[in-house]
C-alpha cells in the first residue's frame, strides 16, 4: 500500500540544516500493522507528516526519496489531488486530538465534513452516518455527543472522535501518531482494542507511531526502529524483542517495565 524510499525530510533553522529524516525506507503492506518506534526527536513525526504532505513550507522540504502510494509518488502530487488522497485513503490521527478538530464546530459536524466532501454525501445521509460512527466507537448516545463541542468531551472520548473521524471514509491507510499517550492506561486499552476490531473489519493498514512497546506487542506485524532520522533496526516483533540488535532496541528493551 505504501512505499517509503529513501526519505529525505530537511528543516532550515537558524543553527543550520536539521535532517529530521534522513533516508528513511519502509513499507506498509496492506492490512498490515507496521509500528515505528524510536526515541523523541529520532524523525517519526515527520516521517508521518512527509507523507500526508504537510512538511512544506518556508523552513521544511522534502528533499529526496520517494514516497509510493497506490502506485503514485504522492510528492509529486498536486495539491488539490493530495488533499483528496489525504482524508479519503490515507487518514491521520494526532498525538494531541485538539490540534486537528475545530473547537467552534459541533462533533456531529466535523464528522459529517469529511463524508460531504470525499464521499459526497447529502447532510441528511452524512448525518445518519455520523450518527452510526459515533455508535461504533462505542459512544452510548451518539445523538447527544453529536451535539456537542469538543470541550465538552473528555481526552479519551475525544481520541475516539479523531479515531470515527479518521476511518468515516474507510482509508486503505490510517497513520496514527501516538494515539494513546496521552490518555490513562485503561482508556488506552480501549483504544487499541477499537483500532484492532476495525482494522478487522475493513483490512485496513496501519501505521502506528509508538514509543510504548506494550503497544508494540500488542498490535504490530512489522516494526521499524528509528534513531537520528534514520531507520537503524526492522523486523517482526518476535524477533526484535528476543535479539534487538541496534543499541537503541537494546536500551529500550532493558527499560520495559
Ligand atoms: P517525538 O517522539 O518527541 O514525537 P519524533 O521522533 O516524532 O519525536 P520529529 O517530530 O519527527 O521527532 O522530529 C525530528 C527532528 O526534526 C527533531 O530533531 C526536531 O527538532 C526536528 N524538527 C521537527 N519539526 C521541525 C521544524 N518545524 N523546524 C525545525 N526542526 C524541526
Ligand atoms: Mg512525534
Amino acid at each position: 500500500v505504501l512505499e517509503i524510499n529513501d526519505l529525505r525530510t530537511h528543516f532550515q533553522t537558524e543553527e543550520g540544516v536539521v535532517k529530521a529524516v534522513d533516508g528513511v525506507s519502509l513499507r506498509v503492506r496492506q492490512g498490515e500493522t507496521v509500528c515505528i518506534v524510536g526515541e523523541s526527536g529520532s524523525g517519526k513525526s515527520i516521517t508521518a507528516m512527509s507523507v500526508m504532505g504537510l512538511v512544506e513550507g518556508p523552513a521544511g522540504r522534502i528533499v529526496g526519496g520517494s514516497i509510493e502510494f497506490a502506485g503514485r509518488n504522492l510528492p509529486d502530487l498536486g495539491k488539490n489531488e493530495l488533499r483528496t488522497i489525504r482524508g479519503r485513503d490515507i487518514a491521520m490521527i494526532f498525538q494531541e486530538p485538539m490540534s486537528s478538530l475545530n473547537p467552534v464546530l459541533k462533533i456531529g459536524q466535523q464528522i459529517m465534513e469529511p463524508l460531504m466532501e470525499h464521499l459526497k454525501l447529502g447532510r441528511k445521509e452524512a448525518y445518519s452516518r455520523a450518527i452510526e460512527l459515533i455508535g461504533q466507537i462505542g459512544i452510548a448516545r451518539p445523538e447527544q455527543i453529536a451535539e456537542s463541542y469538543p470541550h465538552e468531551l473528555s481526552g479519551g472520548m475525544l481520541q475516539r472522535i479523531m479515531i470515527a473521524i479518521a476511518i468515516s471514509c474507510d482509508p486503505k491507510l490510517l497513520i496514527a501518531d501516538e494515539p494513546t499517550t496521552a490518555l490513562d492506561v485503561t482508556i488506552q486499552a480501549q483504544i487499541l482494542d477499537m483500532l484492532r476490531q476495525i482494522k478487522e473489519r475493513s483490512n485496513m493498514s496501519i501505521m502506528l507511531i509508538t514509543h510504548d512497546l506494550g503497544v508494540v506487542a500488542e498490535m504490530a506485524d512489522y516494526v521499524i526502529v528509528m534513531y537520528a532520522g534514520k531507520v537503524v533496526e526492522e523486523g517482526e516483533v518476535v524477533d526484535l524483542f528476543q535479539s534487538p540488535k541496534h543499541p537503541y532496541t537494546q536500551g529500550l528493551l532493558r527499560s520495559k517495565p
